[in-house]
């Protein structure tokens, strides 16, 4: 039973995005994929990642019909922030996260966990994003930003995961100022990781090379 972490240098970095497209390149290769959006900030009615994510999952799986976007999620917060702070009443309990994660990994071959904001996020005061994906030993996708400043974020997070020896690929989301990147950003990637790769050109490699 496989899993797969999305995960990103921020908030609003694509990992939604990125985990859609996943769940759709993945299923067009025959795989039975199911999606986990642990926690959820931000929230007013309904969790809008979990649902995005759940009715783009019911499209490929049967064993999510049933399911309504809180079933994929283990908490959601008012307060759009880290959970952390958002978590005003100290309620998450990381046991209920992985016990959630193992129900709906019996639904599916392959799991695809959107995690929250970015790896250094709170989700109580001692444990955070990278700490879960640490547990999980999962392996991890980090989306990254193609804006001015993304070399900076991007080479934190590959130097968090790389201390954590966490099995990662990273990829970038080519969509803020994408016509800068190539004069801006890419000249550095091109010359340090000449293998880097862009969403929407290797993300079917990428889902290939991950099952087979
Ligand atoms: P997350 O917070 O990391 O999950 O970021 P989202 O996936 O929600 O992306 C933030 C916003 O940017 C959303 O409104 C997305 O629809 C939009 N977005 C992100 N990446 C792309 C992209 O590559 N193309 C387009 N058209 N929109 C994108
Ligand atoms: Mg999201």
């Amino acid at each position: 039973m496989k899993l797969l972490f999305v995960t990103a240098t921020n908030t609003n970095i694509g990992k939604t995005y990125t985990t859609i497209k996943l769940i759709e390149t993945f299923a067009k290769q025959g795989i039975l994929v199911g999606v986990c959006k642990p926690i959820e900030t931000g929230v007013t009615d309904e969790p809008l990642d979990a649902k995005l994510l759940l009715e783009t999952v019911q499209k490929y799986n049967n064993n999510f019909k049933a399911l309504n976007p809180i079933d994929i999620t283990s908490y959601t917060f008012k307060l759009p922030a880290a959970p952390f702070c958002a978590d005003h009443k100290k309620n998450i309990k990381i046991e209920n996260i992985k016990k959630k994660i193992k129900e709906l990994q019996s639904l599916c071959d392959l799991l695809i966990i959107e995690g929250a904001g970015g790896l250094m996020v709170p989700i109580t005061a001692e444990y955070k994003m990278i700490d879960l994906i640490q547990e999980l030993k999962c392996k991890t996708l980090l989306v990254t930003p193609s804006k001015l400043g993304c070399i900076n974020d991007t080479l934190l997070s590959i130097e968090a995961l790389k201390n954590r020896d966490i099995n990662f690929d990273w990829c970038v989301n080519l969509h803020e100022d994408k016509h800068e990147f190539k004069e801006v950003t890419q000249p550095f990637y091109n010359e340090v990781f000449p293998d880097w790769w862009s969403l929407d050109e290797k993300l079917e490699d990428f889902c290939h090379t991950y099952v087979s």
